[in-house]
């Protein structure tokens, strides 16, 4: 329907975000046959049979009213249970805590909660597409922190510090990163450790990717010395359990912090979906054979996709984390969306332009290994045939 208003309608802060750059993509390969999509963060294992049967149960069970908006008590205790020997945090379930619908809600609150108009937000480049947008909607400032091929895009502490200001108000950061895979090192969490407290900065510390590392260890900022008071720590099911359709996640920080992100999210969602709780309560409990189970695929996928790509003549490195590749495609002297475009419609395979994702992401395609590796192994060929066609 066109718009009768003469002014426009939309909230500025609305216009001023583009839609996401990943969808275009997906819209396209979805009118194709035979495509074989690298485009998608999402895990192409189904959810574990015992957490589904979890969720069966609790609706036969008759749960189907809300929740505390918190999220069960139960779900909380164990997520709780979870940091403390996972991260080494100690949060108190009856108030510290709380689930949300997935870290995207989660992220959301934790902005509103925060940031005022006009506050500038510090964040990786290239990042999560959600950030820069959450930061708008919230009235923020995206700051994008370059991140170097050389650090194999890991976030650098001095890139941080080098755009703090007097309107800075928070860093936000996600690490293992999407879309790199990078993961930021202890001796960088601590250099932004000290800005956080030199400048009385709050810390958003998306860790969704925390259980999906390789050969190096996940370390919460908020586990770091004085930072637990000023971390807002997100997680959630999606990605270790291959949870993403049951939307649930949860945000773990300090009373004063989590009792405003509870305002929002009370107002706004009531609760968590109460069966998707119960499954996630199931996937604490018993699920962790199942994260070790996909963990090992997604390392022997990543083995094939780096080995892959960086024969096909695309620089990749072997990312630390998640299940994203990030390599140069500067071989073939296309640009990132003419490259997409062309692969998918000679080809039929579906990447993301790199710069979907920040400035410093162009001239790079973000393929995700999370589909069957004989799915790699085919797109891989693909690939090459398209770069040997294509090389300049
Ligand atoms: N954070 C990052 C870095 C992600 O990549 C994603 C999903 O792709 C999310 C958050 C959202 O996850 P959820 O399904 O928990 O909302």
């Amino acid at each position: 329907m066109e718009a009768t208003t003469r002014r426009n309608p939309l909230a500025q802060r609305v216009q001023r975000v583009k839609p996401s750059g990943i969808r275009r993509f997906f819209d396209i390969a979805a009118t194709m046959e035979n495509v074989i999509s690298l485009g998608v963060g999402e895990p192409d294992f189904v959810t574990p049979q015992h957490i589904c049967a979890a969720a069966i149960a609790s609706i036969e069970a008759g749960e189907t009213h809300y929740t505390s908006n918190y999220g069960t008590l139960a779900l909380r205790e164990a997520i709780a249970v979870e940091l403390q020997r996972r991260v080494g945090v100690t949060y108190d379930p009856a108030g510290e805590i709380m689930v949300t619908v997935g870290v995207s809600e989660a992220l959301d609150c934790a902005l509103r909660a925060v940031v005022d108009v006009g506050d500038e937000v510090l964040c990786a480049d290239p990042g999560y597409v959600a950030y820069e947008a959450g930061i708008i909607f919230a009235g923020g400032v995206p700051v994008p922190i370059p991140t170097r091929p050389e650090d194999d895009f890991a976030p650098r502490a001095a890139a941080y510090a080098a755009a703090v200001t007097p309107r800075t108000k928070a860093i936000l950061i996600g690490s293992p990163n999407n879309p790199t895979g990078s993961v930021i090192s202890r001796e960088d969490l601590e250099g932004i450790a000290r800005l956080a407290q030199e400048h009385d900065l709050v810390v958003i510390s998306d860790e969704i990717y925390s259980r999906l590392i390789y050969g190096a260890e996940h370390v919460s900022i908020a586990s770091l010395p004085g930072m637990r008071e000023r971390t807002l720590m997100l997680n959630g099911f999606s990605k270790a359990y291959a949870m993403t359709g049951w939307r649930v996640g949860y945000a773990a920080a300090p009373r004063l912090f989590l009792e405003a992100m509870l305002k929002i999210h009370q107002y706004s969602i009531m609760s968590a979906p109460t069966n998707a709780q119960a499954a996630a309560l199931a996937a604490l409990q018993h699920g962790e054979p199942d994260v070790q189970t996909m963990h090992a695929e997604y390392e022997r996928r990543r083995d094939l996709i780096v080995r892959g790509m960086n024969q096909i003549g695309l620089s990749c490195c072997a990312p630390k984390g998640a299940f994203y590749v990030f390599p140069s495609i500067a071989a073939t002297g296309m640009d990132a969306d003419t490259f997409v475009e062309k692969l998918i419609a000679e080809e039929l395979v579906a990447v993301v332009p790199g710069d979907s994702f920040g400035a410093q992401g162009a001239g790079r395609i973000r393929c995700t290994y999370c589909t069957a590796y004989e799915k790699i192994e085919e797109a891989l060929e693909r690939i090459g045939r398209f770069v040997a066609r294509h090389h300049v």
